[in-house]
Formats: structure tokens, sequence, C-alpha cells
């Protein structure tokens, strides 16, 4: 079942490849030969995941659609009045998905996700356009990142056109309500979620799951006054490390970075940039990407971001959206590097005055201007653009996807949901 050739870049010869971090590469090649072909044996094959059997049983107390701008009461944040859920388990596989009131789910105090963090997450949002309709944006990938990060910790596999479905079929039902065409330009946010949910104290992959999605209510995050501040991680603190599992969106990552997050945020930062190394190499903004504009010493315009290849960052699909559109759109005038950059590099061209802009990619915070960087008691303070909203790159970008998101634009990134009225 294992492939026996050892990758050159990968561990030294003789290693066992399905323990080593690359297992998880053989593991997602497997799942894609598996996808489509049936089991030879007798037993009947545990069932696939499959969204055309979705059940609808709708709620008979719909609750109020809040206030434009509230996102959470007394703490809580507000959900729509559905979800959908699906249990798996080893031996029968995925069950009917079955669209549902939204509540609490019962799960034993025993169960995996409680113990062992056998959590995965994603987050995309749906937009209510100017043109009227409602859209999300590439769910594709962020349904593919879902069962990589789910086959990451164990826990089931499934064809992610799906759960794309699914997170389809969710936003149809509840978008027409909760995000009403008299609301052109605002979002809510897609939480699809994977615990594990075995009753089993036992150190083991789990037997049996549950795979959720909720919509749900959330901050403009994308515009805080006076821009982003970022405050770097502690000298005694890594979010992730090579080997590890900082490119899963898996539950166990965000956990133990509150701590320093919440320092940081008491010192008036709103997120740390997290460095790893002795070199002190910039890797993501809290839950974000993070993008440099600087030029060269010879005077060369460029966008850097921390590289996929070592698997510390996660794959934002606003990372990728972002740098796929600078290479199409300004080639000529900005060169778009992925490559591992140190925060020395950064004050350095601080000092030399070379650092033209700075901001923070991903779903929650969108493209977010950064206008500062602490580090080592040290303040850099980095140009916010002429009306002090952020540099030219960070809204010209900014522009480009949200007139994807909202329909000023066609364009395949931006699937229209067909509305259940
Ligand atoms: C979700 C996330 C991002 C952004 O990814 P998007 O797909 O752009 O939303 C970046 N970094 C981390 C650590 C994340 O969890």
């Amino acid at each position: 079942m294992v492939p026996s050739a050892v990758p050159s870049t990968g561990p030294s010869a003789g290693q066992d490849l399905s323990l080593t971090a690359q297992a998880i590469e053989h593991r997602m090649e497997e799942i894609g030969r598996a996808n489509g072909t049936s089991n030879g044996d007798h037993k009947p094959a545990p069932k696939e995941l499959d969204a055309s059997k979705l059940t609808y049983t709708f709620t008979k107390s719909p609750r109020e659609v809040p206030p434009p701008g509230v996102d959470s009461v007394d703490g809580s944040t507000i959900c729509t009045d559905h979800m959908i859920s699906v249990p798996w388990s080893q031996k029968n596989g995925w069950s009917t998905p079955e669209l549902k009131p939204y509540g609490p789910i019962s799960l034993m105090p025993t169960a995996s996700v409680l113990h062992y963090a056998t959590e995965c997450f994603e987050g995309l949002k749906a937009y209510r356009g100017f043109d009227g309709k409602l859209r999300i944006f590439r769910p594709d990938c962020n349904s593919a990142r879902m069962l990589q990060s789910s086959v990451r910790i164990s826990l089931p596999s499934f064809p992610p056109a799906e759960l794309q479905k699914l997170i389809l079929a969710l936003i149809a039902v509840d978008g027409p309500k909760w995000l009403p065409r008299e609301r052109p330009g605002t979002f809510m946010y897609l939480r699809p979620t994977m615990i594990g949910t075995q009753s089993q104290l036992g150190v083991t992959a789990p037997m049996e799951a549950l795979l959720y999605i909720i919509l749900s209510f959330m901050p403009v995050l994308d515009s805080p006054a006076g821009g982003m501040k970022l405050h770097t991680s502690p000298d005694d603190m890594v979010r992730a490390w090579v080997g590890g599992f900082g490119y899963a969106k898996v539950g166990a990552n965000y956990g133990p970075s509150l701590l320093a997050t919440h320092e940081a945020k008491s010192r008036g930062y709103q997120q740390v940039i997290w460095l790893y190394g002795k070199e002190g190499y910039c890797t993501e903004a809290g839950a974000s990407n993070f993008f440099v504009v600087m030029k060269t010493k010879e005077g060369k315009t460029q966008i850097v971001t921390a590289p996929l290849d070592d698997r510390l960052i996660l794959d934002g699909v606003t990372r990728r959206s972002t740098l796929q559109l600078v290479r199409e759109r300004c080639r000529d005038e900005v060169e778009v590097v992925e490559r591992s950059y140190t925060i020395d590099e950064v004050m350095e061209a601080d000092s030399e005055g070379r650092l033209v802009e700075a901001f923070a990619a991903g779903t929650a915070f969108f493209i977010c201007p950064v206008s500062l960087i602490h580090h080592r008691g040290r303040d850099v303070a980095i140009p916010m653009g002429k009306a002090g909203a952020g540099g030219h790159y960070t809204q010209l970008i900014k522009g480009w996807l949200r007139d994807i998101m909202y329909g000023r634009v066609e364009h395949p990134w931006g699937v229209v949901v067909q509305e259940q009225q």
C-alpha cells in the first residue's frame, strides 16, 4: 500500500515513510486512489459522504436576525436557525446528512475531541452581493483543506465536493433570511467542523466522528482604526514547527496560542506575529497570513510572504488568491516572492526606508493593513497610505477581492448560491 520511493528532499533513506511528517502525503494519495474505486471484498463498503441524501428538518421556533453590526449576545456567537450534521463511524461510514435546527450537541465526557484535540475546522464567508446574489469564495479550496486537516488528525476522509455541496445547502436555506437582500455588502461566516466523538479514553484514532456546519455572524475586522498593530511572539514560544501541523486547520494549533495573543492585546497590540527559529523567520500574524511589501536594496518592489514548502504556515485561500492576482495583474511593477524572511530583514528595510507596506490576509481579517510591528523593545511604523486606510497594494488587492466576493465583477472564484426562498 505504502509507496516505497523516498522523495529526495524527504527523510533519510531507510526511514519508514508512514512514520514521517510526509506520511500525510501518502495518506492523501491513497485517499485520492480510493475515491471512486470499489473495494473488492465481500463486506459492504462503509458509506461515503453523500450530500444528495441530505434531509431537511426545519425549525419550529425561528429566531430573529440581529441588527447590522451585532454578532454575539452575552459573549455567545449568534448562529442561524439551522445547522448541518453528519455522524460517521468506522463500521458504517457516513450517515445521512441532516439539516436541522441549530442547537447543542451531546457528547460523552470521554469523547476523543475533549481529550486529544481530534478537531479540525474551516472558515469561509458568505457574501450578499451588490447585485443581490449570494456568493461564497472558492469553497472548493476550503473543502480540500478540510480533508487535509482531517486526515492529519486521524479523522475520516470524504470527497471534498460533497462537503462543498453541504456548505452550499446550508447557506441556500438560511441565507435569504439571515443575509437579506436589503443588506448588500454584508457577510456571514461558515464554520465546517469535524470532531472525534468516540467515547474512548484510550489514545487512539477515533472510530466515531461528527461533521457539522454552522453559519454565524462575525465582526468586520479588516479596518481597525489606525491599522493593525502586531507584537512579535515571545523568544521562548513557537506556534508551529517543521514536522508539526501548522499547515492544518486543527484546533490544537489555536488554544496554545491564546496566551501570547492575550498578553499582546493587554499591551495594546491586536495580534502576535509568530516568529520561528533562532533566525526569527516571520510566519503568520495571528490566524492570518502575513505579507510585507519591501523594496530590495536595488530598488525593486517585492511583495514577500512565508513559503508553504516547510509546512509551518497555513495555506490560506486569501493568501493564495492574493499571490495569483498580483502575479496576473501587476507582474511588471511588483515581484511576488514566497520565501523565508526574518524580522531583522523587515527592521533593516525599515531603517533604510525600503519598507513600503504590510498587511494580514485571511478570511476573518480579510486584507487588513498593518501599521506597526513591535519587536524587542522597538516599534516599527509601517506606512498606511495617504488616506490612512492601508498602502497602495493593500488597498488594490482588497478592492480586487471585494469586487469578486460582492459580485461587482464576474469571476469563477465567486460561487453563486441558488437560494431556497
Ligand atoms: C485560517 C487561517 C489563515 C487564513 O486562511 P484563509 O483560507 O485565507 O482564511 C491563515 N493562518 C492561519 C493560522 C489560519 O488558521
